[in-house]
């Protein structure tokens, strides 16, 4: 098989045609998603919060967030998809798997695994803006301040990254590299 994921040192990773350095450690990672359920925990203390897992990269965040969370939370799936194989956003953003869920009433999260130009959130804010929710917020793991094209960033960010190109942790080159305890950024050639 010509392409496929390989590791070749401790802190580095070849993903079909590409390789990719460490960026951010599986404890670092770790660490910060446990910060980040215990500002979650307070936020909605009392409350039982929906969050809106935004497949497919977030699945491996939201699993980790809602196991450090002590509060317990709804879980409901959204697929949507603006980049295809490329490296580069499409702009255009596809609803894949649509919410089946009743929000009304509810306080929602959005649980995002990277957020670049902001249009993903955007458009899903908008879209979800006819459920009759009673709060939403945003939490990503992953922010590329320097890409994002809106006013208000996502209430809770993990990291703030450079635009680079990132894999691992829920987050894939080409379908390949989501399984990875860390992540990884794209090397120059
Ligand atoms: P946005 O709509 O904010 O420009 O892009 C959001 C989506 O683009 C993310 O949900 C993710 O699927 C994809 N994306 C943006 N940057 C990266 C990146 O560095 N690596 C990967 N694997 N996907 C990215």
């Amino acid at each position: 098989m010509r392409f496929q994921s390989l590791i070749l040192r401790m802190d580095e990773v070849q993903i079909n045609d590409k390789v990719f350095g460490e960026y951010l450690s599986e404890e670092e990672i770790q660490a910060r998603v446990k910060e980040l359920a215990r500002e979650l925990d307070v936020l909605f203390r009392g409350k039982r919060p929906a969050l809106i897992v935004v497949l497919k990269g977030s699945f491996v965040f939201a699993a980790d967030l809602v196991k450090a969370m002590e509060l317990d939370v709804e879980l409901h799936f959204i697929r949507v998809s603006s980049y295809g194989n490329e490296m580069e956003s499409s702009g255009q953003i596809n609803e894949l798997i649509g919410l089946d869920a009743d929000l009304e009433g509810k306080e929602v999260i959005i649980v995002e695994d990277i957020v670049d130009t902001g249009r993903t959130l955007d458009w899903l804010i908008k879209t979800l803006d006819s459920y009759k929710m009673a709060s939403v917020r945003t939490v990503t793991l992953l922010f590329k301040e320097d890409a994002y094209k809106y006013e208000i960033p996502p209430d809770i960010i993990g990291f703030s990254i450079p635009n680079h190109f990132v894999v691992g942790y829920g987050l894939d080159y080409a379908e390949g590299g989501r399984g990875l305890r860390a992540i990884y950024q794209l090397k120059e050639e």
